[in-house]
């Protein structure tokens, strides 16, 4: 089973004295062994944040993404395009698009994450835990809610279960 990060990992991040995981757990058995793990130590999670994109966004920013395929930098279409169309800024090699960034194959990534996140969603979920930001928000409010969500009260009732 894999272990939550360790604290001088980089899945493990610090807000004042307040520590935080990032992208961790991914799956119901990973939150469950996280659980395990706090109850054991007699803290329990303060909450969960789900940063939330619709499919059509992710696939936006994803296949826009170009790449180059001699030194691998990264152009995104919109975002950040090459100076001259197709060709890399930094050699002149030709970008490419990866087959990962087709938006094919990115709604089919989507939905087996779908299928492997929403359980865990609905763990969180019914524990109160879980807050959505929508990652749409404008970086001023999405601060601002980030920073009011990691100064919640830490609540030590465990959850039954
Ligand atoms: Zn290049």
């Amino acid at each position: 089973m894999e272990r939550p990060p360790a604290p001088t990992s980089p899945g493990f991040a610090q807000s004042g004295s307040r520590p935080f995981l990032v992208a961790f757990p991914r799956t119901t058995a990973q939150a469950e062994a996280l659980q395990n793990l706090l109850q054991a130590e007699g803290v329990s999670l303060t909450g969960v944040i789900h940063y939330v994109l619709s499919p059509d966004q992710i696939i936006a920013r994803l296949s826009g993404r170009r790449t180059c395929l001699k030194c691998h930098a990264v152009y995104h279409l919109t975002s950040h395009p090459p100076q001259i169309e197709g060709r890399c800024d930094r050699c002149g090699q030709q970008l490419c698009q990866r087959e990962d960034d087709n938006p094919e194959t990115i709604r089919t990534r989507l939905k087996c994450y779908e299928e492997s996140v929403a359980p865990m969603l609905d763990f969180y979920r019914v524990q109160g835990l879980l807050f959505s930001i929508e990652a749409t928000t404008p970086q001023e409010t999405f601060q601002h809610t980030l920073t009011a969500l990691l100064n919640l009260p830490t609540r030590r009732t465990s959850v039954a279960g």
